[in-house]
């Protein structure tokens, strides 16, 4: 029993739960709720019902023929989590947690959002459920991702700006937990990637896990048998978790998560987790804890969290879900990243060759492949996961790529 506790949410040395004394109530309580639901036909039956009449599910396995042609090497899938509903995997979680949330008797939903996507899946799920959504988010993302801030508020949910901090993503989650510490009897806090304190990583990991499920049975009825490498964004981890975890125990099939290189390692402008334990890397990874989990956190030499950049929002977090961290010990999974130049590069040719404008963050995924794909033969099969479309982003897009076309 002991043991049982102490390793409760743990993955190997990584994740846990550390977090104020006045919010391990709510997280027993949302533990045991959970596995409830878990474990509930009802709750699965609805959850699964709205995934397919709401979400759209299952999105399709979809073959890359002229981008596996122009490569020359494996030949490449994409999992179309860009035709979700709200255009990216995100409204999976959101979508279960508010379920969730409304059985608890929750009535009030808080969320943090960096670049908007994760507010606008939580707004989108509050909205279809008559649950009230607040969302917190950084003063500096709020002038910059200005569609999504109108998207939120046109969804009914309140966008509170937080001032305090770098004022983005981390400072936004600070404030989630701080009003969830506060209003924790109404509120449910509604945590957008495989991250933060137990039960946050495992149930996170189990509502994004429809992805490689969907994909794992696709892949055997259109070839017959199992992809032999996986490829994902990672940021928090979320989607990659969902896509990998179905097949951990299939020994064979390799993986492969792509971190944000931004504008070189060597530079300290990255979000590279893994990329930069090892070597002279400025700004470096180490062994931390960031809200409530263990992990990786990439920290300036006076152990202080370090100002992560890259091109893609979504990516641009100083750390790392904790299940990542123990499958790469394990060798079960590897770890890459692209830069931003090449995730630029990236969003051209896949528009150009298979008409799918990719997320940015989706497009360090696919700027692997392009590395990757032209190394293997053409009887390998890569599954890529295409974690959201790229309308969000085509500002940034246009900006980068715009006097080049
Ligand atoms: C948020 C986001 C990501 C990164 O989050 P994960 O939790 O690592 O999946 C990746 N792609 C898109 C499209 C996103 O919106």
């Amino acid at each position: 029993m002991t043991i049982e506790i102490k390793s409760k949410g743990k993955f190997g040395p990584y994740g846990g739960q550390f977090v104020p004394e006045t919010l391990m109530p709510a997280l027993a309580e949302l533990e045991t709720a959970y596995e409830i639901a878990k474990a509930d036909h009802d709750f699965q039956a609805e959850l699964n019902h709205l995934l397919k009449t709401y979400v759209g599910r299952p999105t399709p396995l979809s073959f890359a023929k002229r981008l596996t042609a122009h490569l020359g090497g494996a030949k490449i899938y994409l999992k179309r989590e860009d035709v979700a509903h709200t255009g990216a995997h995100k409204i999976n979680n959101a979508l279960g947690q508010a379920l969730l949330a409304k059985r608890m008797g929750k009535q009030r939903i808080v969320a943090e959002t960096g670049a908007g996507q994760h507010g606008v899946g939580s707004g989108t799920a509050c909205a279809l459920l008559g649950l009230k959504c607040i969302v917190y988010m950084g003063e500096v993302d709020i002038a910059r991702q200005h569609p999504n801030v109108f998207r939120m508020q046109l969804l009914g949910t309140e966008v509170r700006p937080v001032s305090s901090g770098s004022r983005t993503l981390k400072d936004a989650i600070n404030e989630a937990i701080r009003d969830w510490v506060t209003n924790v009897r109404t509120t449910h806090y509604l945590l957008g990637s495989a991250l933060g304190p137990h039960p946050y990583p495992t149930m996170v990991r189990d509502f994004q896990s429809v992805i490689g499920k969907e994909a794992r049975a696709q892949i055997l009825e259109a070839e017959g048998r199992l992809p032999d490498l996986l490829i994902a964004c990672v940021g928090g981890g979320s989607n990659s978790i969902g896509l990998f975890y179905p097949f951990l125990a299939d020994e064979a099939v390799m993986m492969l998560g792509v971190e944000a290189g931004g504008s070189g390692i060597e530079s300290g402008k990255h979000a590279a987790r893994f990329a930069s334990t090892n070597g002279q890397a400025t700004i470096k990874a180490r062994l931390g804890v960031l809200h409530g989990t263990k992990s990786f956190v990439l920290q300036t030499a006076d152990g202080q969290i370090a100002e992560t950049h890259s091109i893609s929002a979504g990516l641009d977090y100083p750390s790392v879900g904790p299940e990542h961290a123990w499958l790469r010990d394990k060798g079960r999974a590897q770890y890459s990243y692209a830069t931003d130049t090449e995730a630029l590069a990236a969003v051209k040719l896949l528009s150009e060759l298979e008409g799918i404008i990719p997320a940015l963050e989706s497009a360090h995924a696919i700027a692997e492949v392009i590395k990757r794909a032209p190394t293997m033969s053409p009887n390998n099969l890569i599954i890529v996961n295409l974690s959201g479309r790229g309308d969000k982003d085509l500002d940034v897009i246009m900006q980068e790529l715009g006097n080049q076309t």
